[in-house]
């Protein structure tokens, strides 16, 4: 549905990395979204879908890195543009002490990936674009990925976690290529977001 919707952003809309000149904004804790301003969420979910059309197959993407300070980001629990979701002002826990640990690369972050250990399965709250309150408990790459994408949200990149291991690379292209070894490694970890999903 955002996919189509997303041409009317064709525009090329540029992703902020942390070495562009509109850096600051990944650094920044967003704004939440207000009751009043679902359709401001909207159109920054169709930017964000826009925005990732060129670099699909990928995982999520949140509004600081279209240099939108707002609380918001969508995301693909297996990196399938069908599955990609809308996720307002989230806050998640975890649902135990297990953690797991694997290497992420980020849009903002060009010749860098973070080895970074995160939550294996967290209970998460957002908003949908209606509006509604969503509760669903994701596991293990869906898991992994939304924490990505909510620190985005706190203003922190992955590099930038006192707990990450920092690689760095000489070109896109070597991390790309190493990118796509970590992707087969990931293939085994990923699980389908379970039951609960319900609107409270
Ligand atoms: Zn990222």
């Amino acid at each position: 549905m955002f996919l189509s919707q997303a041409s009317a952003f064709s525009e090329n809309i540029k992703i902020v990395t942390v070495d562009s000149l509109e850096k600051e904004v990944l650094r920044q804790k967003t704004e939440e979204i207000y009751e009043d301003e679902l359709p401001l969420a909207k159109e920054i979910a169709e930017k964000l879908f826009a925005a990732l059309q060129p670099l699909l197959p990928a995982a999520g993407l949140a509004a600081p890195q279209i240099g939108i300070s707002k609380s918001v980001f969508i995301f693909s629990f297996d990196r399938d543009p069908k599955n990609f979701e809308v996720v307002i002002n989230p806050q998640f826990v975890p649902m135990s002490d297990e953690l797991i640990e694997g290497w992420e690369s980020c849009f903002s972050v060009l010749l860098q990936m973070a080895k970074v250990p995160r939550y294996q399965t967290i209970k998460a709250t957002f908003l949908n674009l209606n509006g509604e309150k969503v509760e669903k408990v994701l596991e293990g790459f869906a898991a992994k990925v939304f924490q990505h994408e909510y620190d985005h949200l706190q203003g922190v990149e992955n590099i930038d976690r006192k707990d990450s291991l920092v690689k760095s690379f000489e070109s896109r292209e070597e991390l790309i290529a190493y990118l796509q070894e970590v992707k087969k490694e990931d293939s085994t970890r990923y699980v389908k977001p379970i039951q609960t999903e319900k609107n409270l």
